[in-house]
């Protein structure tokens, strides 16, 4: 099969009842064998098959299953829509004007430079026939031997879709600068052109819908903005008295921590000046605000943190899906009736000791390197291993000097879980240049309070409301 370049997974010489003979064996369970290393195409006289291993998507299970590959004899393509890999728990760092977005982002094709086996396409892919083992892209169709889907998720709004342009979410560098625009704008319309105080307070009200971790950080971060780092800016408001609410529909923030933890965070939370309201469930959004039931709260800015949807490619596959989309893998993370397919990181599904494997870096970095594992494995013929999650502890982090940590038997809290929630993030960060920036922007930030990408991006300068001359003085 023909793509729009011409590309095609397997050599055009390769025989054509080789590759059919291939596939049956595939379909039929049997080990997927490979022409034999070591042997010369001359000294057998036929091709070497060099298997043909197509990742879509550079995140974090991509990005590491293509490195886990580095010193595979396959040839990989690795597709994604974007040109950089994104380290997604500092996207709220960027949101709140603390990171530039360079410092948090590298291009993938940079990252995989030196790996020769390698080829990045920036490319969208737009289906998958998994008989045919093809997958179409806006860079044209490729065939493969080996599939691997780390496509992630996105947000889910609960069957409200019209929220999405109200309440923006946090997934990419785009979100986190409409965030950064809509929250540094609200105080400038707050001063410049409010007339009444209820409209003011409108402006200063922000709420964020979702405490799990995102709505944590987020709603923390926030807070320390309008109460430290824009206090002595404004001439007509007090930002100090902007209302931060973090809403969460259960009975307490961070549900995946414990109790004792979850208790801790919302203390954190409020010593920030967070207003923390559990058990409130919106039911309506709207430009002036959010509905809680009949309880209604004006807010101009309003954050969604809550719910997750996987991409949709796993649709394609045929394979069966849970309630947000995920693919069930099976134990070794392929597709069910389709050995060479696997489905890795967020858009994966799969119970261990019956809970769901998290949605998080580690686990889709873990499954990354398992996945490449055996893809070896199945090149020489050997069965392959069922996946382990191996859960080193999770960390949220809240604010200054605040963060919580479960670390298995131990859990931290405070200042000492804020210091393991910054060196761990530093350490997995891609790049020293990106790493020594953010440690650089953080020192100066904790002793300054300062926060350096405050600046007002990416609105056309006709939306940008300025105060009517006749009322300066
Ligand atoms: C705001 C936020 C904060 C987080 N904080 C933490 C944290 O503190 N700790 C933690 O462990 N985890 C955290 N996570 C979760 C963690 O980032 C994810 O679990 C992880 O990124 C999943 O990796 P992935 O490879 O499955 O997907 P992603 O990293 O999301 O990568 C998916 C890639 O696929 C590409 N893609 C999608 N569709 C297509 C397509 N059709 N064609 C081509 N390319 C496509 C995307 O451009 C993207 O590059 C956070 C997530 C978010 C959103």
């Amino acid at each position: 099969m023909k793509g729009a370049s011409g590309r095609t997974g397997r050599p055009k010489h390769a025989p054509r009842r080789a590759r059919f003979a291939q596939r049956r064996a595939d379909e039929h369970g049997s080990p997927i064998t490979f022409g034999e290393p070591g042997r010369s195409p001359k000294s057998r006289k036929e091709p070497v098959h060099v298997p043909h291993v197509v990742i879509v998507g550079g995140g974090f299970g991509g990005l590491y299953a293509a490195k886990a590959l580095r010193n595979a004899p396959v040839r990989i393509t690795l597709l994604d829509r974007k040109n950089h890999h994104l380290f997604q728990p500092l996207l709220y760092q960027v949101a709140t004007a603390g990171l530039n977005p360079a410092e948090i982002a590298a291009p993938i094709r940079r990252v995989l430079r030196d790996q020769r086996n390698v080829q990045v396409l920036l490319a969208e892919v737009t289906g998958i026939d998994p008989d045919e083992r093809t997958i179409s892209s806006t860079a044209g169709t490729f065939g493969y031997d080996f599939l691997i889907l780390a496509t992630g998720a996105s947000h889910s709004y609960f069957g409200h879709d019209d929220w999405e342009a109200l309440a923006p979410g946090l997934k990419s560098l785009e979100d986190a600068l409409e965030i950064r625009r809509r929250v540094l704008l609200a105080f400038e319309k707050a001063e410049c052109c409010a007339p009444t105080p209820e409209e003011r307070a409108a402006w200063l009200t922000f709420v964020i819908v979702g405490g799990g971790p995102t709505g944590v950080e987020l709603a923390g971060t926030l807070a320390e903005v309008a109460h430290h780092t824009v206090a002595n800016d404004f001439r007509v408001i007090d930002p100090t008295a902007a209302r931060i609410v973090l809403l969460e529909g259960i009975d307490r923030v961070l549900p995946t921590y414990s109790e004792l933890l979850s208790a801790r965070a919302k203390r954190q939370l409020e010593r920030l000046g967070v207003e923390v309201r559990t058990n409130a469930k919106v039911t309506g959004i709207d430009p002036e605000g959010v509905s809680i039931g009949e309880e209604r709260l004006a807010a101009k800015t309003v954050l969604w943190a809550a719910g997750v949807r996987a991409s949709p490619l796993g649709q394609w596959l045929g394979a069966p899906l849970d309630r947000a989309g995920r693919v069930k893998v099976t134990p070794d993370l392929s597709v069910p009736g389709h050995p060479e397919v696997f489905v890795i990181g967020d858009l994966a599904f799969l119970e261990q000791d019956g809970r769901p494997v998290p949605g998080l870096a580690p686990a889709a970095i873990q499954e990354a390197r398992h996945t490449a594992r055996n893809i070896l494995r199945t090149m020489k013929g050997e069965p392959r291993r069922p996946f382990r999650y191996v859960d080193k502890g999770s960390l949220a982090t809240i604010g200054r000097n605040a963060a919580v940590a479960d670390l298995g038997r131990v859990e931290l809290s405070g200042f000492v879980a804020w210091v393991a929630w910054i060196l761990i993030h530093v350490f997995f960060l891609i790049g020293f240049r990106n790493r020594f920036l953010v440690l650089f922007e953080w020192a100066f930030s904790y002793l300054t309070y300062e926060r350096a990408a405050r600046l007002i991006t990416g609105a056309p300068p006709s939306k940008v409301v300025l105060p009517e001359p006749a009322s300066r003085r």
